[in-house]
């Protein structure tokens, strides 16, 4: 054996602990370090090693045929390393903690790690901190949690973890939030406590990692959720697109989104919505062309592609424009074609930012799968449309059906006799209409009765009900026309029809009609005494001749 004064300071001065085994396994020399590590009581030289010091497969490989060996054992949570070397006259074991590996994982993991005393002065932070704090982790430690410039709500929300971790001895989970120029981040803390073997809690352990994106796609999913549900109410598309566009705008910091809709020319775009765009951009904007090179919209509509500019002053597609845009706080413009599902473009959604700025993939995601809903709500509403018009509208004519004239007549009718204002109604009926089917055929009657609806609406006001009640007769609400005015209307028309030959393949075809006139006064109680009263105009319109007016109560 060596001289154990020399050994003993040489090993008393290296990194680990060791242990001086005699071929009997009697403790020759133990380095203080050693029990330290073992966290074993204090071992006796001269003595045999105590059985319960060593886990046991160091033990066993102590106990067997002496060689050099090695190994990696957890012992009292802490990771370890043995390396068992036989000498001349006995063993020597040395142990020493796997720092380095523990500083490895722990150095490169994306989570913030970080260690505190029990009163949170910050004991060790590993280098993610970076992600979120411009200071170098030596900066934070020894300073508590009030001090290392960390945002209020997160520094309560750590003393709160606190203090739950103190008094109950168990982990506790939370999240922070931290709010970026660029990006809102969100955290998802867990802060555990570290024990002694007393059970005492020595610090605690804080691991932190960034849940932004899983945060924002549950934010997005309910949002999305209600997106959906206002569709399945069928919502009223103009209420739809702004509440979209609201909803990005608080999605995507920094962020103003509209939404331009093809226009039925299929050649321009309108906008829609953009209620956080400032309103003389929008009407700037209103009614352009589709065409490349203009802008993100017009572009990204003639390319059925989505359109990146990241800084409107330098693009090229924004560079006629530039100068037009240059008054608004408006650099930025990522636009999405809305396409329907047969390929057919309906419009763009775009989102426009007052810097100068890139979308990340997260954002492009939610940028394309709202302008897929809103794929959805612009056909929603079109073929709402479409079969509110088959339900309200004429084939033939393209005026207003008996049943919807009706409803629209019925709240004029009571709309004019609450406020006192005239209202007349006039039933108009061609005459010896069965005649020119039976000499022209059927095809030529349907173009008189086109023609005629023509005449009918240009005759009259914008603002007055137009109905084709039913084969050759028609309706016409004068809304605010009093008898006198209604009367030179109806002439008016009378003389037009009368006076206006119609060609139909090949033949010119001659065609009057007959009006009766009914106006609002003490005698008409509802719409029916007024539609029966008109009827009985025109019944006498007929029998004096045709083509002429009558007026109910004249007879
Ligand atoms: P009067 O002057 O007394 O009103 O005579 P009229 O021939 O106009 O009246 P009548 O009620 O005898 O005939 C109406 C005709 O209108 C009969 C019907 O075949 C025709 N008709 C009804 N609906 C349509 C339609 O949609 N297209 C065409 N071409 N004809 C129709
Ligand atoms: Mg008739
Ligand atoms: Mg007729």
């Amino acid at each position: 054996m060596p001289d154990s004064g020399t050994l003993e300071t040489i090993l008393t001065a290296l990194p680990g602990g060791y242990l001086l085994l005699d071929a009997q396994l009697r403790i020759q020399l133990v380095s203080p370090r050693f029990e330290l590590l073992l966290q074993s009581p204090p071992l006796a030289v001269g003595q045999p090693l105590p059985a319960n010091v060593l886990p046991p497969p160091v033990l066993q490989q102590l106990q067997q045929a002496p060689q050099s060996w090695s190994l990696q054992h957890f012992h009292h949570g802490m990771l370890l390393d043995w390396l068992l070397t036989p000498l001349a006259h006995g063993l020597l074991l040395s142990v020493r903690e796997d720092r380095q590996a523990f500083r490895t994982l722990v150095e490169n993991s994306p989570d913030i790690i970080s260690r505190y005393d029990t009163n949170l002065v910050c004991l060790y932070v590993n280098s993610a901190l970076a992600s979120r704090s411009p200071l170098p982790p030596l900066y934070h430690i020894g300073l508590g949690i009030d001090d290392r410039g960390l945002p209020p709500n997160m520094c309560d929300a750590m003393h709160h973890a606190a203090r739950q971790v103190l008094s109950s001895g168990q982990p506790y989970t939370f999240e922070t939030e931290i709010s970026r120029p660029e990006r809102h981040l969100v955290f998802e803390a867990r802060l555990l406590p570290e024990t002694d073997d007393s059970g005492a809690i020595q610090s605690l352990l804080c691991i932190e990692r960034d849940i932004t994106e899983q945060h924002a796609n549950r934010l997005w999913q309910a949002d999305e959720n209600r997106l959906l549900e206002m569709l399945a109410n069928d919502r009223p598309l103009p209420e739809v697109m702004d509440w979209t566009c609201r909803m990005m705008d608080n999605q995507i910091s920094g962020a103003m989104s509209s939404i331009m809709q093809l226009q039925p020319d299929g050649r321009h775009l309108r906008v829609a919505a953009g209620p956080g765009l400032p309103e003389d951009y929008k009407a700037l904007i209103d009614g352009i062309a589709i065409g490349e090179g203009v802008g993100s919209c017009g572009t990204a509509a003639a390319r059925s592609q989505t359109v990146i500019v990241s800084d409107i002053n330098t693009d090229p597609l924004w560079a006629p424009y530039t100068e037009l845009v240059r008054p608004f706080p408006l650099r930025a413009c990522w636009s999405h074609p809305i396409m329907a599902h047969d390929g057919q473009l309906l419009g763009t959604f775009a989102t426009y930012f007052a810097e100068p700025r890139q979308p990340d993939p997260l954002t492009l995601d939610i940028i394309q799968r709202t302008s897929h809903l809103m794929a959805i709500a612009i056909q929603q509403e079109q073929r709402a449309s479409q079969l509110f018009q088959l339900a309200t509208q004429d084939a033939l004519t393209g005026l207003i059906n008996r049943r919807h004239f009706m409803e629209l007549a019925g709240k004029a009718f009571h709309d004019a006799r609450q406020q006192g204002k005239p209202l007349s109604l006039l039933m108009l009926d061609l005459d010896h209409f069965k005649a020119i089917n039976d000499r022209f055929g059927h095809e030529a009657g349907d173009d008189v009765l086109t023609h005629f609806a023509r005449l009918l609406c240009d005759g009259l006001r914008n603002s007055d009900l137009v109905c084709r009640m039913g084969g050759e007769e028609f309706a016409a609400l004068l809304i605010g026309a009093s008898e006198e005015e209604a009367h030179i209307a109806a002439q008016r028309v009378c003389k037009a029809v009368a006076s206006c030959s119609m060609s139909s393949n090949g033949n010119t075809i001659e065609v009057t009609v007959s009006v009766g006139l009914c106006s609002l006064d003490g005698t008409v109680m509802t719409l029916g005494d007024m539609i029966r009263q008109s009827d009985k105009a025109l019944y006498q319109a007929k029998h004096e001749g045709r083509n002429r007016v009558c007026v109910a109560g004249n007879d």
